[in-house]
């Protein structure tokens, strides 16, 4: 029988997986995954390194126990094994984002001189950049016309189904998943990697729930960090337990208006990686360059409070320990901690972008780059500059009774709700009557967020000027 070779990469699963579907077509397959440190342009996050190690662990079981891991970089690890295993081919699919396409490039050329065809499928997003470029060639710089065109032009591909009567093939000589050392030293990870269940079968069951009982009342309820109306799927989604055309097919039957906003979101997730293709820079450059000159504020003490959720603005530092206890953050709570930390703190949009990239599961490049700058105004299609989110009127809308802060803030717990989202108005009889002493068992601001915001307003102004 002919032996072929798959390179798992973010593409975690055995569904929907094109490379992986040919390649068991045409003979028994050695699984392949790399971990490569020393080639990752960006490390991989403390929160993603606990995340893919799970996710491995569900690969291999999925795999009979059959998943080979590796440790080094590709064209060398790879050359080793296509020497010793002598497959005819070599299937993997793209992936997107700095060094992708070199490395592509690279194992394409190290396969031709080893005489060994190589299979690189572009079936990886419902559109691949290349398809989504305006007439004149250039990119979109704006969502909802790129999100047109891709609709009007292209439909997404059906799904691949799992490759039946696969055989795979163990190499005596990988290393163990341990072996990879993915897992942190200290334990903190322990305990959050609880509250998520890991790998393809659980992105299946949670797709299949949020369809259930989430979607309906998606276009608008998605606001509210305390209702359980999205489908928190995108973990899933950028190690590739699941595909975004799974995703697609799984709601396209779904002809309702909260389908059509869910289906955009994934849309947005599609503009983010052609914005990263196209313009490679986006995690360490402004998009807009006026913004090179912007006076950012150096304040590590800041920092450290936002990081730790001790701003004194509730809804902030319910986020934000939202993100230290669990991995995660719901959308709208990610825009105003953002933009709290930009526009009010004043703190480089950068600064945010690292410690959410170590902190998240779902951290991904172009989401989170295209995110921060969206929020800081510097990016494509970016909020206006003058879009400063007022943390006390969100936590008001859309935190109306105070569930999602006082669960993360549960010092504020007994604080009557008119006063939920902005302590520092309270009357010192209520502050008393709720055990709460500001600068003591909760902190007083750290800036005033009228003073900041205009303070915002005119540094922005400076550029337009
Ligand atoms: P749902 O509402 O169920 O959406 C479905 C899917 O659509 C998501 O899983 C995700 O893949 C995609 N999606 C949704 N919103 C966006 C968006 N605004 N941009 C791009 N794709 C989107 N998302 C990440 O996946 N990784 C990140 O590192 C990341 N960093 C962010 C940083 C900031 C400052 C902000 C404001 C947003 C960031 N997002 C990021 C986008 C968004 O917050 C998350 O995708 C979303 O909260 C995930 O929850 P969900 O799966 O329940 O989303």
């Amino acid at each position: 029988m002919t032996t072929v070779l798959h390179w798992f990469r973010q593409d975690l699963r055995l569904s929907d997986n094109p490379a992986l579907y040919q390649a068991a077509q045409v003979g028994d397959v050695v699984p392949v995954y790399i971990h490569s440190p020393s080639s990752e342009h960006r490390p991989l996050g403390a929160a993603s390194r606990v995340w893919l190690h799970h996710s491995l662990e569900s690969l291999d079981q999925s795999l009979d126990g059959k998943l080979n891991c590796y440790v080094g970089d590709p064209v060398s690890i790879l050359k080793e094994i296509v020497q010793r295993l002598k497959p005819e081919a070599v299937y993997w699919n793209r992936c997107y984002g700095s060094g992708q396409s070199e490395i592509d490039a690279d194992i394409q050329s190290l396969l031709k001189r080893l005489g060994v065809a190589s299979m690189c499928r572009h079936e990886t997003m419902l559109w691949e950049p290349e398809i989504t470029l305006k007439s004149d060639g250039t990119p979109y710089k704006v969502f909802t016309p790129f999100y047109k065109n891709c609709l009007a032009n292209t439909p997404p591909r059906a799904c691949y189904e799992v490759p039946k009567k696969s055989t795979y093939i163990r190499d005596a000589k990988c290393r163990s998943l341990e072996e990879l050392d993915l897992l942190p030293k200290h334990n903190w990870w322990k305990d959050i990697i609880k509250r998520w269940e890991v790998g393809e079968a659980s992105a299946h069951k949670k797709l299949t729930r949020f369809i259930q009982s989430g979607l309906n009342g998606y276009k608008d309820k998605r606001h509210y960090p305390s209702k359980a109306n999205t489908s928190k799927l995108s973990m899933h989604l950028h190690f590739g337990e699941i595909s975004p055309h799974q995703v697609w097919w799984a709601t396209e039957s779904c002809s309702s208006v909260d389908a059509e906003y869910f289906r955009s979101e994934i849309g947005w997730r599609e503009f983010s990686v052609m914005l990263l293709h196209y313009f490679p820079s986006l995690p360490r450059e402004n998009f807009n360059k006026k913004y090179d000159v912007f006076p950012w504020r150096d304040n590590p003490e800041w920092l450290r409070a936002w990081q730790q959720g001790r701003t004194g603005i509730p809804i902030v530092d319910a986020g934000m320990r939202e993100l230290w206890q669990t991995g995660s953050m719901h959308n709208r709570v990610r825009m105003i901690v953002a933009s709290f930390l930009v526009k009010n703190l004043n703190i480089d949009w950068r600064q945010g972008e690292a410690w959410f990239w170590d902190c998240l599961f779902d951290a991904d490049l172009a989401n989170n780059s295209a995110s921060w700058q969206w929020v800081a105004g510097c990016g494509v299609d970016a909020a206006p500059y003058f879009r400063v989110f007022n943390p006390v009127s969100q936590g008001q809308k859309f935190d109306g009774e105070g569930v999602y802060t006082k669960t993360y803030v549960p010092e504020l717990e007994k604080l009557p709700s008119k006063y939920l989202f902005s302590p520092w108005e309270a009357p010192q009889d209520v502050l008393e009557k709720a055990g709460i002493v500001l600068g003591e068992t909760y902190p007083k601001p750290l800036v005033d967020l009228k003073l900041s915001r205009l303070q915002a307003l005119e540094n922005y102004a400076s550029l337009e000027a």
